[in-house]
């Protein structure tokens, strides 16, 4: 009997169990992603996304066509369609990814309860959006870790799943129906720098990775201006590169660059794990809780400069607009974005979170808010009040300031690392520069910091 692939964030054909449980169980397999009106209600498919997700749908339906078989997509409620395309073709199992955030639990459930009483069984497959499922690793007597450092200890020492090769045939039964496969060009208010998603383009961009970026991640990771990083964080929110192949892969290409970058990928488990342990957590404080945010109201003005790149603190700014650029933001530049706002303007980290939601190619329910979280000192951050002076870091991690004068083109005229620092300039000499004044002074900031974390 014929079985049915729900592709989630899994849209790849390469290392994928459940595509490959499914063919090896049945002769016919229906590889299904559905355009689920749920998320399109609660607001999460924004432009950057979606375009990315119709190359990545465009390229699955590619992979499959050149092995005999090819994408269905249909749009409307993913249990409602699911139990229909399951009635229509008599199909015995729907097999699929297992995943943390509240959604894809209710997804699960809601598909169970949807297919039970169509003879219909759920199978749920671990370690294809994670390396380490959810759960494997727990201390004793607690059902989660909540700092980093003993997780990834026990992490790294897990058995993996050997990866999984691509199938060469899929064969589809006749007749299914299929809307058509979106396209990138139909998505409108799309950032103009968005890298081109799919699977092709994700196991490139690992490739090269392994071949030339990987060896000097180390030293380089935090170089802002020489982006060094591997970029690949879009492809491992959609699935077109799986975790468990890019740790083993990096594994075997060996050395501290590459122990650094698995070390990263483990982070991305780790959030997974806090979130699937507290589901609250992408919108309640984790750990800590603090309460005296300044309200949206009272801190309209700052919130939308800092939205705009136009804080006056130069590499923050350069971070904000790189961002709505590409959709993508240097990890740095995310950690002195989200410290600014939560500890610089004392802004509820919720509103940054959203922000970034809006924007982010990679905008991901589980390494967003639990960075968020760690940023703001309310997650798992085991210093919860340390704060980023934007300028010294900026001097630390843009030390030429390339990286501002990229993306800050007003300041391209100062040389060096006198650009972290334009109200040093008096005179005629800054009024050139149509660039604005800082939003609030660093000692003022620091003050009303410790008054309300109760740090005096
Ligand atoms: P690399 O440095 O090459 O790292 C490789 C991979 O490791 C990344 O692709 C990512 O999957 C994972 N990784 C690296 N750092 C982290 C981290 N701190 N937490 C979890 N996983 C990590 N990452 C997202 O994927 N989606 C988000 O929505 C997201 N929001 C963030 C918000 C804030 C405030 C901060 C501080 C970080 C956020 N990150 C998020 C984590 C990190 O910044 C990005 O994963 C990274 O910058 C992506 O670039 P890269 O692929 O070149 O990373």
């Amino acid at each position: 009997r014929v079985r049915v692939v729900l592709f989630t964030a899994d849209l790849r054909v390469h290392d994928h169990p459940p595509l490959r449980a499914a063919l090896d169980a049945s002769d016919a397999v229906v590889p299904l992603f559905v355009r689920d009106t749920g998320i399109a209600a609660n607001g999460f498919l924004v432009p950057n996304r979606e375009a990315f997700l119709a190359d990545c749908l465009r390229d699955l339906d590619a992979g499959l066509r050149q092995r005999g078989g090819r994408l269905v997509v249909r749009y409307g409620d993913v249990a409602e369609e699911v139990a229909k395309v399951v009635t229509e073709t008599d199909a015995c199992a729907v097999h699929l990814a297992g995943d943390v955030s509240a959604y894809a639990r209710r997804r699960e459930d809601r598909l169970r309860t949807a297919l039970h009483g169509i003879g219909c069984e759920v199978v749920v497959h671990d370690a294809v959006v994670t390396c380490v499922p959810p759960g494997a690793v727990t201390p004793a007597a607690r059902d989660h870790f909540a700092v980093f450092t003993p997780y990834h200890r026990q992490w790294a020492r897990q058995h993996t799943r050997p990866v999984g090769r691509a199938p060469r045939a899929v064969t589809v039964p006749d007749g299914v129906g299929s809307e058509p496969v979106p396209e990138r060009s139909s998505v409108p208010g799309v950032s103009p720098g968005l890298a081109e998603g799919g699977e092709r383009a994700g196991r490139a961009r690992l490739t090269a990775w392994l071949r030339s970026g990987i060896a000097a991640y180390e030293d380089r990771h935090d170089d802002m201006a020489g982006d060094a990083t591997s970029r690949l964080s879009p492809d491992l929110h959609f699935g077109t590169v799986s975790p468990v192949e890019a740790v083993q892969r990096s594994r075997s290409a060996g050395g501290p660059g590459a122990e650094a970058f698995v070390r990263q990928l483990a982070w991305r488990d780790f959030h997974h794990q806090v979130l699937a342990a507290r589901p609250a957590a992408s919108h309640a404080d984790y750990r800590t809780r603090h309460d005296q945010w300044r309200s949206e109201r009272s801190a309209r003005r700052e919130i939308e400069a800092w939205r705009q790149g136009c804080t006056g603190y130069p590499v923050v700014d350069a971070a904000m607009r790189q961002l709505r650029h590409e959709g993508w933001m240097h990890n740095r530049g995310r950690l002195l974005a989200a410290s600014f706002l939560t500890k610089t303007l004392y802004v509820d980290w919720r509103v940054g979170a959203r922000h970034f939601l809006d924007l982010l190619v990679d905008g991901d329910i589980s390494n967003n808010q639990m960075n968020w979280q760690w940023a703001a000192g309310t997650g798992t951050d085991s210093r919860p009040n340390r704060v980023l002076n934007p300028v010294t870091q900026g001097k630390r991690y843009d030390p030429d300031g390339a990286y501002v004068r990229r993306w800050v083109p007003e300041l391209a005229g100062l040389s060096g690392s006198a650009v972290h620092e334009p109200w040093k300039l008096t005179g005629k000499d800054r009024a050139a520069y149509d660039y604005p004044d800082p939003l609030i002074e660093l000692p003022d900031a620091l003050d009303r910091f410790r008054q309300a974390r109760g740090l005096r």
